[in-house]
């Protein structure tokens, strides 16, 4: 282990900078710290916790150009998308800013009358929160807002391949005043032998995990030793359903954006196209002219709509699952092929002619890739829709509102998107059944996750 991480830019495959390498006894430092500092912080008032959120919000807001350069050179996703996540991750601040006052417990009377039955929320104490390269930003406000909220201690452990973003936002929350200890960062590679360290320090009470379901089980299975509380935001496979009805520039718009938000390595991404044959060669066509349309090249450069990918592994990923498709039958609609400007590129692509059951439909692309099947029977689509292991997101477009209502009241996922190719908001409760994880994020439900509910039985 080098006591230095070396920080590529995607766009260029060469370095923009390195950082401290945390070794296992650090880790385990900022474990104490954060231990340190709950009491006190567990006991600052509420509206102070607040007002520190709030402050946080508006620095991240004033600073959202510089941000967002820091996600495209550490990242490769376009400046748009960039500034679109530092205002998404901001909103977290501000969301748990409001939340932070309204921590709420009830008083009841037990059924026998004898007595009453007071129920509060406590903070659950220090929260490891290990957090993915795709939205480095947001996913660790969407953790530190209600973790602060709430009361807790954290200790951050991003993804090393985009630590810059984790660190200024560190930076930003000490200038909104959040006080020493509280806040803790450590960028660790390996990341395995440090994190399962802080997980058996005996001083860790919440894991809050977001990353691929192999990384979640693998915690999960360690966090279980100590029955440590989990939240896990996981893998995703996300069908988009365009039924006959469907108003087709509608469904393009919403594909688009399900699927090329973030160059599509978003958990949310649409993976799985399941397009009504009355409609398919309107949307095939419509679809594959805006896929076809787009600018790859260096995200920092305002005429590129389709930046690189975080690594020569995951070019190489999206290169193989591609390749595999269509050695089995697929069609390359545009596309298909890697790209070595920007260094880890792949061309945006549409795949025609998938197989319902082929491979390429099983697990997430995490890339630029569309896989198109065709449907006509309702019941059948939905079966080939339910039929994964994740289960996050799904996206049906149609006119008919009834429709749409029952296919996502059957989809087996956390989150519908109905005409809509965008469900992430800071208010919602986002989250995912099956494979896709445990618990949620954002919304007030987002708070709960990191408060424990004491209940007191009294006489009086
Ligand atoms: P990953 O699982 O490889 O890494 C996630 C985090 O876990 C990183 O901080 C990483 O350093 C750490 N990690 C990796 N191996 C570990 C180990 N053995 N022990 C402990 N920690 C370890 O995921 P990734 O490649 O960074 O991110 C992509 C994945 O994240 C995709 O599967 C995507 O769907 C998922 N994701 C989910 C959501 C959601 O909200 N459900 C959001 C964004 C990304």
């Amino acid at each position: 282990m080098t006591n230095q991480i070396e920080v590529l830019n995607p766009a260029t495959g060469l370095s923009i900078g390195s950082v401290h390498n945390s070794s296992i006894a650090e880790c385990l430092q900022a474990v104490d710290a954060a231990h340190d500092a709950f009491e006190s912080w567990k006991n600052t008032a509420p509206r102070v916790r607040a007002e520190i959120l709030r402050k946080a919000f508006e620095i991240m807001i004033a600073e959202q150009e510089d941000l967002a350069r820091t996600i495209t050179r550490e990242m490769g996703k376009v400046l748009s998308d960039a500034r679109a996540e530092v205002a998404y991750a901001a909103e977290f601040f501000r969301w748990f800013s409001e939340e932070a006052v309204r921590i709420e417990g009830d008083y009841r009377r037990a059924p026998s009358g004898a007595n009453w039955l007071l129920v509060s929320r406590q903070p659950v104490g220090v929260a490891l929160l290990a957090t993915p390269w795709n939205f480095p930003a947001a996913m660790a406000t969407r953790k530190i807002g209600p973790a602060l909220a709430a009361g807790c201690t954290v200790v951050l452990k991003p993804a090393h391949d985009t630590p810059l973003t984790a660190l200024a936002i560190a930076n930003i929350l000490q200038r909104a005043g959040v006080p020493s200890g509280v806040v803790n960062v450590v960028v660790a590679d390996p990341p395995g032998p440090a994190v399962e360290a802080m997980l058996n320090s005996g001083k860790v009470r919440k894991l809050s995990f977001t990353g691929s379901t192999r990384v979640g089980s693998l915690l999960l299975a360690q966090a279980a030793e100590r029955v440590i509380n989990c939240s896990m935001e996981l893998g995703g496979n996300a069908p988009l359903i365009v039924c006959a009805d469907a108003d087709i520039d509608v469904a393009v718009e919403g594909a688009m954006l399900a699927k090329m938000r973030n160059g599509g390595a978003a958990c949310t991404a649409a993976n799985r196209f399941y397009i009504h044959d009355n409609v398919l060669s309107e949307f095939t066509e419509k679809f594959t002219a805006r896929m076809a349309a787009l600018k790859l090249g260096d995200g920092l450069d305002p005429s590129t709509t389709l930046g690189p990918l975080v690594s020569r592994a995951q070019q190489q990923r999206v290169s193989d699952a591609v390749a595999g498709a269509v050695s089995r039958g697929a069609k390359v609609l545009t596309g298909g092929a890697v790209s070595t400007e920007p260094a880890f590129g792949y061309q945006a692509t549409v795949l025609s002619n998938v197989s319902p059951h082929d491979e390429i439909l099983q697990d997430e692309i995490f890339g630029p890739v569309a896989a198109l099947v065709s449907y006509s029977d309702e019941q059948e689509m939905l079966s080939l829709a339910n039929n994964v292991d994740h289960g996050l997101v799904g996206y049906v477009f149609t006119k008919d509102a009834a429709r749409g209502m029952r296919i996502a009241e059957k989809l087996e996922t956390g989150m519908v998107g109905f005409n809509r190719g965008l469900v992430s908001d800071p208010a919602a409760p986002f989250g995912g059944v099956k494979a896709s994880g445990i618990g949620r994020e954002g919304g007030h439900e987002g708070l709960l996750a990191f408060l424990e509910t004491k209940y007191v039985a009294g006489n009086w």
